[in-house]
């Protein structure tokens, strides 16, 4: 069957026709050379964007988490992340083997940590311990349920960040839509962190890419390690095209993403065994809890996807809802109607 409402992921969105049109009559050059002009108006928009002074065009999200681990640590250097954080569940231990860093998990709540969790994590300084490198956060938080992390909290810890000498990175795969849902700007979300990075392919509806910002001296340490990775590229205005067209055309409508993720909540939670968890929806991501329903979470998904509806199930007891461009209200509502025709058949 094929899938016609695919909420398995926000990556599932496909470049709509005004950007292949975009794409279609991008100016392009040779990027490792630095001669890519769209690339290069694609990277001062997005340091305009985050309020740094330069930024850098790479393949995928997880090369810009990768990069700025090995710009900011030397090997047997500590990261100090929450324990659902894609650095440390979906990079295949790149932190391990490209840093050759370790990371350390707090037990944050709902990907959320507090600062005085990040103060017990600090290590002082002892031979035998590992030094603390680096702060990381998530914003928002994937694994977390699309959490949003408060100014306040990130300037809290970037407080301590600083009085202990350590280096602050933000995964910002879905930063905008934090901005979005909480109104506070990109630049006043990115002042708290050294380091910073937007995916291009995950609400924003590009096929490809991510932006890493920070300092020119950052910017000048990530391009050799782009390099080495294979993530230096060519004509890649072609790319970077669809990335300006996102940035003009697809962030203010990640509102409706959250309204959508915000009526699937709703309509999910009046089905009988099935809970919306703990706290209520910030973003675009739902963790639907399913323990008390008749069925398990891969039995749900499976029969989802019979009738062309895709929701993951995460384990036995969870399963994950992205809402995104590609899925309307409409279908939003069709999810719920199937989903509750499934649980209550059983
Ligand atoms: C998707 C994602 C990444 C990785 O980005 P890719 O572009 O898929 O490599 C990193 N961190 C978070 C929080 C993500 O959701």
């Amino acid at each position: 069957m094929k899938i016609k409402i695919d909420l398995f992921s926000d990556t599932k969105t496909r470049p709509s026709k005004a950007m292949l049109n975009a794409m279609v009559s991008a100016d392009v050059g040779d990027e490792q050379a630095g001669e890519d002009p769209t690339t290069r108006t694609l990277e001062d928009k997005v340091a305009h964007l985050l309020g740094k002074e330069a930024a850098l065009f790479v393949p995928s999200g997880t090369m810009c988490n990768q990069i700025a681990m090995a710009v900011h640590c030397k090997p047997g250097d500590e990261i100090i992340a929450d324990k659902t954080a894609h650095i440390i569940n979906f990079e295949a231990a790149g932190a391990a083997v490209i840093a050759r860093a370790m990371i350390k998990p707090l037990d944050g709540i709902n990907g959320v940590y507090t600062v005085d969790q990040a103060k017990e994590a600090i290590r002082s300084d002892f031979r035998h311990s590992p030094t603390s490198r680096m702060i990381a956060i998530e914003q928002t938080a994937n694994l977390g349920g699309g959490t949003v992390w408060p100014l306040k909290l990130l300037q809290s810890i970037h407080g301590l960040a600083r009085e202990n000498n350590i280096i602050m990175h933000m995964d910002g795969a879905r930063l905008l839509n934090a901005v979005v849902a909480s109104g506070t700007s990109a630049a006043n979300f990115s002042s708290t962190v050294d380091t910073v990075w937007i995916d291009l392919s995950k609400g924003l509806g590009c096929p490809v890419g991510g932006v890493l910002a920070g300092t020119k001296e950052f910017i000048r340490e990530a391009w050799p390690w782009k390099q080495r990775l294979g993530g230096s590229m060519r004509q890649s205005g072609i790319l970077a095209a669809a990335g300006i067209y996102a940035l003009d055309h697809n962030i203010d409508r990640l509102e409706v993403d959250h309204a959508n993720a915000g009526i699937l909540a709703k309509g999910l939670a009046q089905i009988s065994g099935i809970n919306i968890s703990e706290k209520t929806v910030d973003t675009n991501i739902l963790l639907i809890n399913v323990e008390k329903a008749k069925l398990t979470a891969t039995q749900i998904s499976a029969k989802l996807q019979q009738q062309g509806i895709r929701i993951g199930a995460i384990n036995k007891n969870y399963m994950r809802a992205v809402t995104h461009l590609d899925v309307d209200k409409a279908g939003v509502i069709e999810a719920v109607d199937a989903f509750a025709k499934i649980c209550e058949s059983n």
